[in-house]
């Protein structure tokens, strides 16, 4: 199918994007890579009457660090952040993201931010940023806020963005004590969507869990933080049975639905599993210093 007609502008600065969507913001959609809004266009499930391409917009590609934080542009792809040094020395989990997502076409033209923006709840970064804590900044016109990862996300394909604005990156903590993270993903074949996935992550203090992130894909109607689970870890040896516990109390905020990839019940235990796997392979990382 053929999108519904648009028009185009393809901004040369943020200023000028910014300038656009004051004026038309109701009326349009943001395009990064395109993975997730060209479907929907062609698809006719999306009908913007504009469509602003941020794709060419100088310096938002960039993945770097500032004080204490991981910060990765809103044009940061899939692929920059698989390949990238600062990624694999502060947060491995990312990289082991983003070799999940899709395939090589999809990952060398999609963005995590894009991704995330888009806020499908079978999406894999959604949950990352959950588990990691992680702050979104968005500028508007009228300035710039920042929105926790926690916040953002309000059911199937909404967030808390308002229509005139864009996010800029995301902001992700990664300074504090020796962290170590995880993403497991099950998927029916190499390229899918998950049928279920978990991001955790947690910072050891000595042989205590500091804190604790755990973020889950696929079961429910937007990623889910499982923030009992990190509760629950907090202040704690993380022993087989603690992990057990923690495992356990993640799987309850799970809230799958039976489909063509699984049943409830199955999804539900499969949150456990993960869990459990992810919490002892993050252990595992901080104690080796491998984030
Ligand atoms: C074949 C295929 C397989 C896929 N498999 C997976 C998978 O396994 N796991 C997974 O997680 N995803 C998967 N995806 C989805 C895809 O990875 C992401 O959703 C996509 O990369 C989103 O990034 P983008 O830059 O392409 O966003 P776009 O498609 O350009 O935009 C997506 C949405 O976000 C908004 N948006 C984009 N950037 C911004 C911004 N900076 N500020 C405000 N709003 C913004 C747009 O308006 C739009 O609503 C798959 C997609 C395809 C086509």
């Amino acid at each position: 199918m053929y999108p519904t007609a648009f028009d185009y502008r393809a901004p040369a600065s943020l200023d000028e994007t910014l300038s656009v969507l004051k004026e038309r913001g109701d009326e349009a959609k943001v395009m990064a890579g395109g993975q997730s809004l060209i479907p929907l266009l062609k698809l006719r499930f999306a009908r913007p009457e504009l469509v602003v391409d941020i794709g060419r917009l100088p310096h938002l590609n960039a993945i770097g660090r500032d004080d204490g934080h991981l910060v990765i542009g809103a044009l940061a792809r899939h692929v920059d952040i698989e390949n990238s040094p600062e990624v694999a020395a502060s947060a491995l989990m990312l990289a082991e993201a983003a070799h999940w997502i899709a395939d090589p076409l999809v990952r060398n033209r999609g963005t995590l931010v894009g991704s995330v923006c888009h806020a499908d709840p079978a999406g894999d970064w959604g949950s990352v940023i959950l588990a990691m804590h992680a702050d979104l900044v968005a500028r508007s016109a009228s300035g710039e806020r920042v929105i926790h990862a926690a916040d953002f996300f309000k059911g199937p394909f909404e967030t808390a963005l308002k229509p005139d604005e864009v996010v800029t990156g995301v902001r992700i903590p990664v300074g504090k004590g020796r962290g170590g993270g995880a993403y497991l993903k099950l998927e029916r074949k190499v390229g899918d969507f998950a049928t279920v996935a978990v991001a955790v992550h947690l910072h050891l203090d000595g042989n205590k869990v500091e804190a604790a992130g755990i973020g889950l894909t696929a079961v429910g109607p937007n990623n889910i933080k499982a923030t009992e689970a990190e509760h629950f870890l907090r202040g704690k040896e993380p022993t087989d049975e603690v992990i057990a516990e923690a495992a356990r109390i993640a799987s309850d905020a799970a809230e799958p639905k039976d489909d063509i990839r699984g049943s409830a019940a199955y999804k539900k235990d499969v949150v456990r599993v993960f869990v459990q796997r992810g919490l002892k392979a993050a252990v595992a990382r901080a104690k080796e210093g491998r984030s």
